[in-house]
């Protein structure tokens, strides 16, 4: 058989990597995009999450479908004509076998069969691939989100509550004098204040926060729909908790910055480095303690 006409999209662009992160199965599962393909029938809940991440993806909304179905690469300005020929093709395959030929087969079958742009695809099973990107998005020794999934994380509540006015607070937590843990009792001992210390954290913050590994003893916590001043009250909170619960006979102090994103007002990037500064005077203070900016 010969591909149709328009069938040629250009290659996937390894390059893309580089360019723009692309969602992961944490953030669009490919049961959703299965759904979204008529695999199932969406829920009012799948609606709401589809339309929050179109609006926060804009043109890079296509690869991601993409990516969550084949795992390659496809640069926004062809993905939304790719992913379109797929999804005909699907019907097509689906009416030509009286049956439901679902999304990831009939992707298989375009991009192998048709454009010869998958030339050579195995068979994998999707738990595998969660379960690797589960291990790639996560800080081994904590548990939390490491620092590459963080500004994918501040994005993401970003892109959903400061556009609608809600204000997105975070902190950047630091252990206090840790390297003095580390020359004391070996840096065995220190990775379980780090492993308590994550565990303390992911206990005492509310359902909708996450928390990240930010780097080394620095911890991210997001806050969305949180205004600065809730932020700094649950920051007292976090700091008077999560010095309980360490390893025995070990005791550490936090410094913690809150900044707040108001209104949409700045980038992921923006908002790391006001909590960054934030946790600057705070050690610049005597540590142990919290600054919020602005104050
Ligand atoms: P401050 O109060 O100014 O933050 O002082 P500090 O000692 O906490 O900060 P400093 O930046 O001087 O030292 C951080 C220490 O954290 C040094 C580094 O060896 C240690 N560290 C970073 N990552 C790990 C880790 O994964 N395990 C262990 N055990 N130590 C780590
Ligand atoms: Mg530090
Ligand atoms: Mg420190």
């Amino acid at each position: 058989m010969s591909p149709p006409d328009d069938a040629s999209p250009p290659p996937a662009d390894p390059g893309i990597a580089q360019q723009e992160e692309l969602l992961t199965e944490t953030t669009l599962p490919l049961d959703l995009v299965s759904a979204l393909a008529g695999d199932r029938q969406l829920s009012e809940a799948d609606r709401l999450l589809v339309d929050d991440l179109k609006a926060a993806r804009g043109n890079m909304f296509y690869s991601d479908l993409l990516y969550a179905v084949t795992h390659q690469r496809f640069p926004p300005e062809t993905a939304e004509g790719l992913w379109g020929r797929i999804l005909r093709h699907k019907y097509e395959m689906s009416f030509a076998m009286q049956r439901n030929i679902r999304i990831a087969v009939a992707s298989l079958d375009y991009l192998s069969n048709l454009t010869a742009e998958l030339t050579s695809a195995t068979v994998i099973c999707e738990a595998r691939v969660s379960d690797m990107v589960r291990i790639a998005q996560h800080d081994s020794l904590t548990g939390l989100y490491n620092h590459s999934c963080c500004y994918r994380q501040i994005e993401m509540a970003l892109a959903r509550h400061s556009r609608c006015g809600a204000p997105v607070s975070m902190m950047m937590l630091d252990i206090d004098d840790f390297k003095a843990i580390n020359d004391r009792y070996g840096h065995q001992e220190g990775d379980r204040v780090l492993a308590a210390m994550g565990k303390a954290i992911a206990e005492t913050i509310r359902a909708t926060d996450s928390c990240c590994r930010y780097g080394g003893e620095e911890f991210a916590v997001i806050l969305p729909a949180t205004d600065a001043q809730e932020a700094g009250v649950l920051a007292e909170r976090l700091r008077a908790r999560v010095t309980q619960n360490l390893p025995a006979g070990r005791s550490v102090t936090v410094s913690i910055g809150v900044a707040c994103c108001a209104q949409n007002t700045c980038t992921a990037q923006e908002l790391v480095r006001q909590a960054d500064e934030a946790l600057y005077r705070a050690k610049a203070e005597g540590k142990n303690r919290v600054v919020v900016v602005p104050a």
